[in-house]
């Protein structure tokens, strides 16, 4: 298991937050909006739960990637567990880093959406 010392704070350089999870076409539509941010990431976790993320370094970490506010670190962080972090524990089933990436997907959602309507014609 890689340990906190070795990773220089991985975790602390990412702002990952949870999505509504897409159910009608538009919202499925929407996630091109967050892509076309530069530097935006959208993924899908192990449990099917929406992210997007952002690269950005928390202010608390130091040069040596060790946090400064560790006594008095926010409940988010305090929670974190090494075994189930970014670099331990495989936590994305699909990223979608740019449009481009999330093209063949949504292609395949449309489809679906497609049949859904030709069935109740
Ligand atoms: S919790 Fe995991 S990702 Fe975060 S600094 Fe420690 S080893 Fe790295
Ligand atoms: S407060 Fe500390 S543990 Fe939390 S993200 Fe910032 S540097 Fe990392």
């Amino acid at each position: 298991m890689i340990t906190c010392d070795k990773c220089k704070g991985q975790c602390c350089k990412t702002l990952a937050v949870q999505l509504e999870t897409p159910t009608t076409y538009d919202d499925y539509e929407d996630i091109f909006w967050y892509l076309y941010h530069e530097g935006a990431w959208v993924y899908i976790d192990m449990d099917d739960e929406w992210w997007i993320q952002f690269p950005s370094k928390c202010s608390k970490l130091d040069k040596n990637g060790l946090c400064t506010k560790y006594e008095n670190r926010p409940p988010v962080c305090r929670k974190a567990k090494l075994e189930n972090c970014e670099v331990n524990k495989e936590e994305i089933k699909i990223i979608f880093k740019n449009e481009d990436d999330y093209k063949d997907y949504f292609e395949s959602i449309k489809e679906k959406f497609e049949k859904k309507k030709n069935s109740r014609k």
